[in-house]
C-alpha cells in the first residue's frame, strides 16, 4: 500500500506522547480525529498575518481574509465535487447543518400529515432535528429499520414511501455500527418517487471519496473536526434548487441584502444561510485539513483504512465471549463491540489506563441502543495514522479487561 505511516504519524503532533506511563493509541477518531501540523500551522499563519472580519471592509486585511475564505468554499466544493460554490454553505458542524436543513426544509415543505423517513441507526443529530420538528408541524417520522449485519434494507423503504413522504434523512456511514449505508441505491429510489434526500456525512467524508453529484443526493451534512479539521467548522450542501427555495435559518448581519423598518430582504447564496461573522480561522484549518487528505487521496485513505479494520476484525473475533455489533460487509473502519456482559464503561475505563482511547456509551444514539437492547457499546475507530501494531495492544487491553472482570 502506498501509505508512509511513520511519516503521517510525524505530522501528528498530540500522537507522540505517552499516557500513564504508555505511548498514546487513539481510537477515538469517529468522535473526533487528531489534527496535523499543517493545520495547526494554517491557524497560526491566519492569526499571525491575516486575521480580520471578512466581506465587510475595503481595507487590505479584510480582503484578504475574505479571499482566503471564499478561496477555502472553492476548494470544498471540488473535494465532495458539489457543481457551484453556492451549494457549500459553512456551519459549525454537521449538527448546526443537520438543524438548518431540518428547520429550513420543514418551514418550506412539511405539513400537517406529511412524513419524513430517517433510520433507527441515527445519530441524535439527525433524529432529534426531525423528529421535534416533525412534532411542531403535525407531521410523522418514520424509522427504517435494520437487519441482524446492522444494514438497512433499500426494500423496506421502497415500502415506506409513499405521496405523503416529504424527505428521506439518513447516516452515510454508522457512527456506532460502522455500516456504509446503500446510499446510491436509497437515492435513486428516493428520486424515483421525486422524493429528495439528505445524507448525514460527518462518518462518510473522511473515509471515503465523496462525490455529491454522483451520489446525486439532495444534501449532504458534515464536521470539519472529524475530518481533521478544527473544531467548530462544518458544511451544509444543498442543491442549488433547494437553497434557492428554503428560507433562511438565523438572522442577522451578512445575511441580508436590504433592511427596512417593516420588511427584510435575503443575500444571494450562499451568504443567505451565513448570518453573523464566521469561522474564518477554523475554515483556514478546514482548507489545509483537506489539503492533507487530497495530498494523501481518499482511495488511499479508504484502502488502508479497509485493511486496519480487516486486521483488527479478525483480531477481535479470536477473543472468547466477544459480540460485535455492526457486521456488515461494507463498513468504515470502526467496531463496536461488548465483551459478556461487562458494562462498556467497566472495559473503556481499563482500557484507558493502558494507554488506549476508546469510546464507550450509546454513540449518540440511544434509539438504537434500545432497539439493540443494550446499554452501550466499546467503540474502537480508526485513522488513516493508527496501525496494527496499535490494534495488538487493544487486544491485550481487551483480554486484561476479561481478566479483571469477566
Ligand atoms: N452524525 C453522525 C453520524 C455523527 O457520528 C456525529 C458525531 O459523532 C454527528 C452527526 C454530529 O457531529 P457534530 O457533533 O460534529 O456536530
Amino acid at each position: 500500500m502506498n501509505f508512509n505511516i511513520e511519516k503521517i504519524r510525524a505530522d501528528f503532533p498530540i500522537l507522540h506522547q505517552q499516557i500513564y506511563n504508555r505511548p498514546l493509541v487513539y481510537f477515538d477518531n469517529a468522535a473526533s480525529t487528531q489534527k496535523p501540523r499543517q493545520v495547526i500551522d494554517a491557524i497560526r499563519q491566519y492569526y499571525e498575518h491575516d486575521n480580520c472580519n471578512i466581506h465587510r471592509g475595503v481595507h487590505y486585511l479584510s480582503v484578504k481574509a475574505t479571499e482566503a475564505y471564499e478561496e477555502a468554499r472553492k476548494e470544498i466544493r471540488k473535494f465532495i465535487n458539489a457543481k457551484s460554490t453556492c451549494e457549500i454553505i459553512f456551519t459549525k458542524g454537521a449538527t448546526e447543518s443537520l438543524n438548518l436543513v431540518a428547520s429550513s426544509f420543514g418551514k418550506r415543505y412539511v405539513k400537517p400529515g406529511d412524513e419524513i423517513i430517517t433510520s433507527i441507526m441515527e445519530h441524535h443529530s439527525n433524529f432529534v432535528p426531525w423528529q421535534q420538528m416533525c412534532l411542531e408541524r403535525g407531521a410523522r417520522l418514520r424509522i427504517l429499520g435494520i437487519n441482524d449485519c446492522g444494514e438497512l434494507d433499500p426494500g423496506e423503504l421502497n415500502a415506506m414511501m409513499n405521496e405523503k413522504t416529504r424527505l428521506i434523512a439518513v447516516t452515510h456511514v454508522s457512527n456506532v455500527l460502522g455500516t456504509v449505508n446503500p446510499v446510491k441505491e436509497i437515492i435513486s429510489l428516493a428520486h424515483q418517487h421525486e422524493i429528495p434526500v439528505l445524507l448525514d456525512g460527518a462518518q462518510g467524508v473522511s473515509h471515503l471519496p465523496v462525490d455529491v453529484q454522483d451520489l446525486d443526493c439532495d444534501f449532504y451534512c458534515f464536521s470539519g473536526h472529524k475530518m481533521y479539521a478544527p473544531m467548530g467548522t462544518g458544511v451544509m450542501y444543498g442543491k442549488e434548487i433547494y437553497l434557492e427555495e428554503l428560507p433562511p435559518y438565523q438572522l442577522g448581519g451578512e445575511m441580508i441584502k436590504d433592511v427596512f423598518l417593516d420588511h427584510t430582504t435575503f443575500n444571494e447564496l450562499p451568504f443567505k444561510f451565513e448570518a453573523g461573522t464566521p469561522n474564518v480561522e477554523g475554515v483556514m484549518g478546514l482548507r489545509a485539513a483537506i489539503a492533507y487528505l487530497q495530498e494523501l487521496g481518499m482511495e488511499n485513505i479508504a484502502a488502508y483504512e479497509g485493511h486496519l479494520l480487516g486486521y483488527a476484525t479478525e483480531k477481535l473475533s479470536a477473543i472468547e465471549g466477544i459480540k460485535f455489533f455492526g457486521t456488515s460487509r461494507h463498513k468504515a473502519s470502526l467496531i463496536s463491540f461488548l465483551l459478556g456482559d461487562i458494562h462498556p464503561y467497566d472495559a473503556g475505563m481499563i482500557i484507558d489506563k493502558m494507554g488506549i482511547a476508546v469510546r464507550t456509551g450509546h454513540h449518540c444514539a440511544m434509539p438504537l441502543m434500545d432497539y439493540l437492547k443494550i446499554p452501550g457499546t466499546v467503540r474502537a475507530s480508526f485513522s488513516f495514522y493508527n496501525t496494527t501494531e496499535e490494534v495488538d495492544q487493544l487486544v491485550t487491553a481487551i483480554l486484561k479487561v476479561k481478566e479483571m472482570l469477566a
